[in-house]
């Protein structure tokens, strides 16, 4: 074939992380067909759907059978009911959108990829560790990407003091993945003023933001003064409602973004529209018995961050998060390399951990922990994990 290939790609790093994790714990059942594997690395929730949300989705697919009930290509944007519901939940924190603010999508990750297709040749701010979805499409987009070490100094969380005053693309990661950490009010208004100061523009990935517990903390880029003339806020089911599987989340383009017109331009060409079932689930997810049901599965999770944490504390290990976030990051207690460190684990403990070095360099030396499992496997991983740390 004589075509030419985008040779970004030959930039990224080996796999993409979970796919590498995937493919080294199977070789692992492979070699221990007898011993049960307990995952807390890649992050995929795993409680069931809420019963009002898979209620109404499965009613949605039975009225698509009937000659009345049946719709085909829907509103690219996403259904008026689903975001208007978007813009209550907004408004219910001092957020107002207009209704064409708000973009249904089929997840964060399709969007946080698909908006360099509206931005031009910028450099890319992104921390480093952090979820690597930003910097793999920074490279396959062929940006230049700089990045700021987040760590125990700056509680995992950097500013952009350092930064020099020019114009970014800074993506924000709030309750952050992997480390769990969460920005404060006036942290991320630092971050929305350097934007403004500078003329930067801040993709602010709230995917984790029905985790947060403590009252004064911020959900939403838009309750800093002055966001909507500088961010884009993505946000998604998967976390809130299970929906990993299901697909379905939304973007937040504010109408006075030079991008908002550029963005429904993309969309309406290269997208045509978040699944019909999905969206009907999704309105189910933000009814007040869904919300209920659905609180109910964040609890339980958040229980597990608890549990885990209160027995890392016990063990005297520096880690942070499992407060406002479903992830734990822990120092490794010994100096073996990322990799190292993950094969250690699983091979002495069955258990599946992140290796930080997957998130990026800094990551080096410190492990994530996710709480998406069921109690008993988080017992058991406490069990076992207590051996080996
Ligand atoms: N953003 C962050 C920070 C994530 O951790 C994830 C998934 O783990 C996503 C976005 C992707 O979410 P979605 O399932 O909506 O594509």
């Amino acid at each position: 074939m004589n075509i030419k290939l985008n040779e970004n790609f030959k930039m990224l790093g080996g796999g993409y992380l979970f796919s590498e994790i995937a493919a080294r714990v199977a070789a692992y059942r492979a070699q221990n067909p007898s011993k049960r594997v307990i995952s807390l690395g890649i992050g995929d929730v795993t409680r069931p759907l809420a019963p009002s949300v898979a209620t109404e989705m499965s009613r949605a697919a039975r009225k698509m059978s009937t000659r009345d009930g049946f719709v085909g290509y829907g509103d690219t944007q996403g259904t008026p009911e689903l975001r208007s519901a978007i813009s209550k939940r907004y408004e219910a924190r001092g957020i107002s959108l207009n209704q064409d603010e708000i973009f249904i999508s089929d997840g964060a990750k399709s969007d946080l990829g698909n908006l360099f297709d509206i931005l031009g040749d910028n450099e890319i701010v992104i921390f480093d560790p952090i979820y690597p979805v930003y910097i793999d499409s920074a490279i396959i987009s062929g940006r230049k990407v700089r990045f700021l070490s987040a760590n125990e100094e700056n509680s995992f969380l950097p500013s952009p003091t350092f930064l020099p005053k020019k114009a970014f693309v800074i993506f924000l990661c709030s309750p952050n993945n992997p480390c769990g950490a969460i920005f404060t009010r006036e942290g991320l208004g630092a971050w929305v003023d350097f934007a403004l100061e500078s003329g930067s523009l801040i993709i602010f990935d709230a995917a984790y933001e029905s985790y947060i517990r403590d009252a004064s903390l911020p959900h939403s880029i838009f309750e800093i003064k002055g966001a909507k003339k500088c961010a884009v806020e993505i946000c998604s089911f998967s976390k809130m409602a299970g929906f990993t599987g299901v697909r379905c989340g939304w973007t937040v383009i504010p109408g006075e973004l030079p991008i908002h017109s550029l963005w429904k331009r993309r969309q309406s060409t290269k997208f045509n529209g978040a699944s019909i079932i999905s969206q009907r689930g999704a309105l189910a997810c933000l009814s007040p018995l869904g919300v209920r049901e659905n609180q109910g599965s964040i609890n339980y999770y958040m229980e597990n961050a608890r549990l885990l944490a209160d027995f890392i504390k016990e063990k005297g290990i520096f880690f942070v998060g499992g407060e406002n976030a479903p992830y734990l990051w822990v120092k490794q207690p010994n100096k073996m390399g990322s990799w190292e460190f993950f094969h250690h684990v699983l091979h002495s403990s069955g258990i599946v951990i992140t290796p930080g070095e997957g998130f990026g360099k800094s990551g080096c030396g410190f492990f994530r922990i996710s709480a998406f499992a069921s109690r008993k496997d988080v017992l058991e991983a406490i069990e076992r994990l207590n051996a080996v740390l």
